[in-house]
């Protein structure tokens, strides 16, 4: 690792790793004046995010800490990962309204949900240095990916949008955190600490989510070292789209998802400080390989690859369009077909409808009930949040561009093509609107249309 270092030190005259800093982007820029221009002390579950300032930016409102991040932690990754899909670690814009959110008033749910059968994509958890965590468990539904060697020495590898995460408990940053802070926070709002408690006491008592309730009434979760590694599912109240909690944060593909690379071993991996050079060693059959790439002035990547019979190609790849990050597989054919969402998780479960899981955040004035009229606003608001160029329609392009920060806003994004109900490529309001009456009609006509108010909402 040295003398390659040293190689490319003299062939590139860039050092990687000592002291990478951010890709200083618009988004970056103008998250961070948020966070600096908020009055008053940042809430308590910050505090693990702001101990990783070069890392991880915050910012915050009454109901969510935003956690911003390019999603390339200060520590090597790749190297020791055995079962590679040739994805490599590309920045992502991980600031403003796609951003990570946190819940800062968690919700203890009626029943929790375990992550053993649920949330095989996306994130479920976020480091405090602002890198995501993901089900240890990949979307197949039964692979233990640090088991699989999938994982690099750090627990992390890249995603089908070249987007880097763990998926098991970030340990690397106990030191700096300290006995008393979080690993990193689960997306129901839940503190996750490490082996031992806050005051270096003992663990004992957890739940089947690896968490309980210490003396003051306070919810946490413990990682391990083994399965669960991280939170074991949601002990809290999480908004839950396609699969996976939202809202969530997308990522920024420039090519196809990579094939796994059967005997390859990474065994180097090189960024410079700037993030825009890189480049990935790995062994297969006794030789070795690489991947350089460089990130150019228009955004576009060049790729260099080297197999190990010393064939090179090289190839550019254009920055695509935003989509959902990580390990998630191609949606299962009835996601695709007319006529409506699927009923069916990716584990073949039933899903609750929709409307179900969203409708404390749709009820408006917290009667217990979804109005028709408040189901309308929930659609304009949606519609408006996406027609940013105000014509009328929700084209493709507005879908993928930035999040809105709606409940029905995943459900447009994820279920584009049927909510177009004439198909001509964007979605009119009228689209909209009778899809969102066509989930309200069929739940307002079922039975428990009332819903218990969260916990939250009953304090003063
Ligand atoms: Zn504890
Ligand atoms: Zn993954």
């Amino acid at each position: 690792m040295t003398a390659f270092r040293f190689i490319l030190i003299l062939i590139f005259g860039w050092v990687g790793l000592a002291s990478a800093h951010r890709i200083e982007d618009a988004d970056y820029q103008a998250m961070k004046k948020k966070s600096s221009a908020q009055a008053g002390p940042a809430p308590k579950t910050a505090e693990p995010f702001l101990k990783f300032p070069e890392a991880a930016l915050v910012d915050w409102d009454e109901k969510y800490l935003y956690v911003g991040s390019d999603g390339l932690p200060d520590h090597p990754m790749m190297v020791g990962i055995t079962a590679w899909q040739q994805q490599v670690p590309l920045p992502q814009s991980y600031y403003l309204g796609n951003a990570w959110s946190i819940p800062l008033n968690p919700v203890p749910a009626k029943v929790g949900m375990s992550a053993k059968t649920n949330f095989f994509r996306g994130a479920i958890a976020v480091a405090a240095n602002g890198i995501p965590i993901f089900n240890p468990i990949k979307n197949d539904g039964r692979t233990d990916t640090y088991l699989a060697g999938e994982l690099d020495e750090y627990g992390g590898h890249c995603g089908r949008a070249d987007d880097y995460h763990y998926h098991v408990a970030p340990w690397h940053l106990a030191e700096k955190l300290g006995p008393n802070l979080p690993l990193a926070y689960a997306l129901d709002g839940y503190p996750i600490y490490g082996l031992k408690e806050a005051d270096g006491g003992e663990v004992s008592g957890l739940d089947s989510f690896h968490g309980h309730t210490n003396a003051s009434g306070e919810y946490h979760y413990h990682a391990s070292k083994s399965y669960p590694y991280i939170n074991g599912g949601f002990h809290g109240e999480v908004s839950i789209g396609g699969g996976q909690v939202e809202p969530q944060p997308s990522a920024n593909p420039v090519r196809q998802a990579g094939e796994p690379l059967p005997g390859a071993k990474i065994t180097g991996f090189i960024m410079s400080e700037d993030k825009k050079k890189y480049q990935l060693e790995y062994k297969q059959g006794g030789k070795t390989g690489s991947v350089n790439y460089e990130i150019l002035s228009n955004g576009n990547v060049h790729f260099t690859f080297k197999s190990p019979d010393g064939k090179i190609s090289e190839s550019t790849s254009e920055k695509g369009k935003q989509r959902k990050g990580g390990d998630r597989p191609p949606p299962p054919p009835d996601e695709r077909q007319r006529g409506g969402p699927s009923q069916k998780e990716g584990n073949g479960q039933p899903r609750r409808p929709w409307i179900e899981n969203h409708l404390t955040e749709m009820d408006g004035n917290q009667d217990g009930k979804l109005s028709q009229e408040e189901m309308m606003l929930e659609v304009n608001k949606t519609f408006s949040g996406y027609d940013a160029d105000r014509d009328g329609k929700i084209s493709q392009g507005e879908a993928n561009g930035p999040v809105v920060r709606s409940s029905m806003a995943g459900f447009v994004k994820q279920h584009f093509s049927e909510v177009d109900g004439n198909s001509d490529g964007s979605i009119s309001l009228e689209e909209l609107k009778t899809v969102a009456m066509k989930m309200w009609e069929k739940y307002s006509q079922g039975e428990g249309f009332s819903f218990p108010r969260p916990p939250s909402l009953e304090k003063p």
